[in-house]
């Protein structure tokens, strides 16, 4: 292993514990400086996924660093394909001002009560780091394939994403009998239904356990395009207890749930009835520190 790796191995861990944003980006502006990167050093330092993940960080300047430094190691690893494969097109110039600033309102740590739409990557298993477990290739391609399909917007936790995905998975395939031909036209086409964009809520009800695995699995588009209709009811409803939530600011902070998008365990959380009264109760999480809020039955 060369010095680069371990050093790089070092930092990964270094980034990993960061305390506060400050030792973040400090970490960051070292990677960004020092360090010249090849896919293997990327690969095996696993510093690529360290780094990758942090382009959905809660606060701006960390999340357009984190950017920068893929798209500069992108660049990089291009170029090394490039001169070792024949002639290669020459990787597009980046105009050197680092990554674009749009005019967009970041969501601003603090202020829950206010619902921000912070503007995020797309998050999908290989963001996450996601893989799935079941040993079989094909399974396993069709769970991150799922999974891609509920985190791309979500805010949820990886582990409550991964077991929803898991468990359409698990439905499909006692459904087709197997990994049958069925079984993968069926994975395909509740993929291309919950990527809808006008469908968020479909994928929400999901993740949150409203929806279960087993009965979206039977559902027909048109009853995929109903729930969608159902749930963006709930959704309203669930944002205006969120913001009551926010407002009334009266129970305690707990460690017990991890924000997804800060990491930080600083959470309220609250239990209620959304629906009738012998269905689960479900739980709406607002992280304190940036704002980013998810529920859970
Ligand atoms: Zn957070």
């Amino acid at each position: 292993m060369s010095a680069d790796v371990l050093e790089l191995k070092k930092l990964v861990k270094q980034l990993q514990s960061a305390a506060n944003e400050q030792e973040i980006v400090g970490i960051l502006n070292i990677l960004k400086k020092d360090f010249e990167v090849t896919e293997s050093i990327l690969r095996e330092s696993k510093v690529g996924l360290a780094v990758g993940k942090l382009r959905t960080h809660a606060a701006k300047h960390v999340a357009d660093l984190a950017k920068e430094i893929v798209k500069k190691w992108k660049v990089a690893v291009e170029k090394a394909k490039g001169a070792a494969g024949a002639h290669h097109a020459k990787a597009p110039q980046q105009n050197g001002k680092g990554p674009e600033r749009k005019a967009s309102v970041a969501s601003t740590p603090g202020t829950p009560s206010t619902p921000t739409t912070a503007k995020v990557e797309l998050r999908t298993a290989k963001s996450d780091g996601v893989k799935g477990s079941t040993g079989d290739s094909t399974r396993d391609k069709c769970t991150e394939l799922i999974y891609d399909a509920l985190a791309s917007d979500s805010g949820a936790p990886v582990e409550l994403i991964l077991k929803h995905a898991q468990a359409v998975e698990a439905s499909v395939l006692s459904d087709c009998d197997g990994v049958t031909a069925a079984y993968k036209s069926k994975i395909r086409s509740l993929f291309v239904n919950l990527k809808d964009k006008s469908n968020p809520s479909l994928r929400e009800s999901i993740v949150s356990g409203e929806l279960q695995a087993e009965k979206f699995t039977k559902m027909t588009s048109q009853e995929m395009a109903s729930e969608e209709r159902k749930a963006a009811d709930n959704k309203i409803r669930a944002e205006n207890f969120h913001n009551s939530l926010a407002a009334a600011e009266q129970q305690a902070e707990t460690d017990a749930f991890q924000c997804s998008r800060c990491k930080q365990r600083k959470c309220r959380y609250r239990q209620a009835q959304t629906r009738s009264a012998d269905e689960p109760m479900t739980t709406f999480v607002t992280c304190t520190n940036c704002g980013n809020r998810w529920k859970f039955s």
